[in-house]
């Protein structure tokens, strides 16, 4: 197990948010913030709301990049917005699918840095995995992502993006004038935010990235079908639950701070009594809504009867379920899976204690999409992180 010095710093939560030059891209507005810029370019006061749903509409109900297409508009007005702005997502470089279906996107945004995007399909839902990162703020030593310096933030346009290049690729958009759902079942029914990086340290871009994607005039995911993932940065989960409402899943992973310290180093800032504290006053957390306690399953470091008994104890009192998640290898991984017996008693101890503990089944692994496989060849070259925003428009 690697000893990671890794700074785990504030400075990304503080980076103000400042607008490119040039046409600017309104995937990712917030209604308030697109309402503003239309004003700001010329819409009458007045109209602003109604060109705001009309707009929102064509974008993320009827997935059009095109304002020459948003028929309800003026001829004249369609023109000037496409002098003034762009409707832009992340562009899809490649794509790879698994003989399970699993699919892996490359994703290229800003700056021509890339990012993972997996699809899950199963027989009730369709799940999509993003990313709210280039790389990742933590060095957690079972994901690949760790190995990867923190590049930059997803702008909420790149994060809300991947949903909607995934979409374009599953063809799951309405024609223009049908309602959601109306074109059969939903493909892409589910979002976590699992991917690559850690999604409380982008919380601002993380937030209105996922209101996009709940908004009822678009995309109209519910909040109930959305779950992000936390390493467990503990001043920002309350906030999860009051600003973004979706449920909660933490990274979890060990029953000691000895070994949480080593697994997930933000353990060292915010150790597992102040996550569970957190957890405990968790406000959207309920029998119906349960938290999700994340464990990868890691041969004779975290995987003993004791943990597992040790586990049901930490977490008592908390509406909690138990993803137990085989480790999926990697290369240069330091870690190796735990048998698949020991997986299974340790489920037996989990289950009998009263806790849903389902062994999630390892999806995508033929193409590296599994959890905690992502990396992307984007790394941190000879620019400073402040140069890399800037080219996004956070400098
Ligand atoms: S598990 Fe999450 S927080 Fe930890 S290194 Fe990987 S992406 Fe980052």
């Amino acid at each position: 197990m690697t000893e990671t010095t890794a700074p785990i710093t504030q400075d990304v939560m503080t980076i103000p948010r400042k607008l490119p030059e040039g046409p600017m891209n309104i995937v990712g507005l917030t209604r308030d913030k697109l309402r503003e810029v239309l004003i700001e370019n010329g819409t009458p006061e007045k109209q602003a709301k109604m060109r705001v749903n009309q707009i929102w509409q064509w974008v993320y109900q009827w997935g059009v990049r095109d304002f020459a297409e948003m028929t309800n508009l003026s001829k004249a007005y369609r023109a000037d917005l496409a002098e003034r702005f762009v409707i832009e997502i992340p562009e899809m470089v490649s794509k790879q699918v698994s003989a399970d279906g699993t699919r892996k996107y490359l994703a290229r945004i800003a700056g021509g840095h890339e990012v993972e995007v997996v699809y899950i399909p199963e027989s009730d839902r369709g799940t999509l995995c993003i990313s709210s990162q280039v790389g990742c703020t933590l060095t957690c030593s079972f994901c690949h992502t760790g190995t990867q310096k923190l590049v930059r933030n997803l702008t909420a346009g790149e994060i809300v993006g991947q949903v909607m290049m995934a979409r374009d690729d599953l063809d799951e958009w309405p024609e223009p004038g049908q309602g959601t759902g109306e074109n059969g079942p939903r493909l892409l029914s589910n979002i976590v935010l699992m991917g690559m990086g850690e999604p409380l340290y982008n919380f601002e871009n993380v937030r209105d990235a996922m209101k996009i994607a709940m908004d009822g005039e678009g995309i109209s995911l519910s909040r109930r079908r959305i779950t992000l993932s936390t390493s467990g940065v503990v001043p920002e989960i309350a906030k999860t639950a009051q600003e973004i409402g979706c449920m909660l899943a933490v990274s979890f992973h060990a029953t000691t701070d000895e070994v949480r310290d080593k697994l997930v180093p933000i353990n060292r800032k915010w150790n597992i009594e102040t996550l569970l504290d957190a957890l405990r006053e968790y406000p959207k957390a309920s029998n119906s809504e349960r938290i999700t306690f994340e464990y990868v399953m890691l041969k004779d470091v975290n995987d003993s009867d004791e943990d597992a008994r040790r586990l049901v104890q930490l977490i008592k009192g908390i509406p909690a379920k138990i993803n137990l998640i085989p480790f999926n290898e990697w290369p240069g991984a330091p870690h190796q899976r735990s048998d698949w017996d020991r997986i299974e008693a340790f489920a037996d101890i989990v289950y009998k204690a009263g806790y849903a503990s389902p062994i999630r089944t390892p999806r995508g692994e033929d193409i590296m999409a599994a959890c905690g496989q992502l990396k992307s060849a984007t790394e941190r070259a000879r620019k400073s992180r402040r140069e890399v925003e800037a080219e996004a428009g956070m400098g």
